[in-house]
């Protein structure tokens, strides 16, 4: 269990681990001194970030082939998780690298989640996907970033969510959150709203951080069975 003998992409053997989320990720969050939730929709079970989940299914070159996917990830994704009033932009040299992160992070869970022994949420997706990220063929799939700026009690409160899939103003599209930043994406053919298509961040060599209004964590219809399921911490030191 949670563990393939053979690269799930080339089928060399050994496997090696591969963290769903980089490393340096967790180990931030795990750092935060807000509230920290984490959790899975659907699934009572909880893994905590801090475990730095991973899981075994990719040979050492295809793991290798992630490194600097990440390293570009994580750069980004500290200086875009900055709290800020209003919408700002982040510079990002190297879109196209940021647009495989994101797409990176849903294709390792749901990888996670087929080595388990469940279902892929991705289905005919994940293929397109999978090229995407280690044969750079091109793929329709914007990105875009957003500060949910949820709060409870009005203290800012940050998530730490695994992909899930949803539906964002009329789209299907995975959503994943990394502390105060969400990261959305598009894989299904649909329209976004023009400022959101502006937003896509695989494009855009400086990426809007879209900052919402703050909302009150028990009046969001999508974190109801989060919040049925979770423990609210606060991290020690
Ligand atoms: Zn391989």
């Amino acid at each position: 269990m949670g563990k393939s003998n053979s690269c799930i992409i080339c089928g060399v053997s050994p496997t090696v681990r591969s963290h769903l989320w980089p490393r340096a990720l967790s180990h931030d969050l795990r750092r935060g001194e807000t509230h920290l939730i984490s959790g899975r929709v659907g699934d009572s079970r909880l893994e905590f970030l801090q475990s730095g989940r991973w899981r075994s299914f990719l040979c050492s070159s295809h793991e290798g082939k992630l490194r600097k996917v990440d390293d570009y990830g994580v750069r980004f994704v500290r200086r875009a998780r900055e709290r800020q009033r209003m919408d700002f932009t982040v510079s990002n040299p190297m879109p196209a690298l940021l647009k495989k992160f994101a797409l990176s992070v849903v294709w390792r869970f749901d990888a996670a989640e087929r080595v388990d022994g469940r279902s892929s949420s991705l289905g005919p997706y994940e293929q397109a996907i999978r090229e995407a990220i280690f044969e750079d063929r091109f793929i329709d799939a914007p990105v875009i970033f957003i500060q949910p700026n949820i709060v409870a009690k009005g203290e800012p409160m940050d998530i730490a969510m695994e992909p899930t899939k949803a539906r964002l103003r009329g789209a299907t599209v995975w959503k994943f959150d990394f502390g105060s930043l969400a990261c959305v994406v598009r894989i299904s053919g649909q329209a976004w709203p023009a400022e959101w298509e502006a937003a896509d961040a695989g494009r855009s060599k400086d990426v809007t951080i879209l900052v919402a209004p703050p909302s009150e964590i028990t009046s969001l219809p999508a974190y109801r069975p989060l919040l049925m399921q979770m423990q609210t911490f606060k991290p020690r030191g």
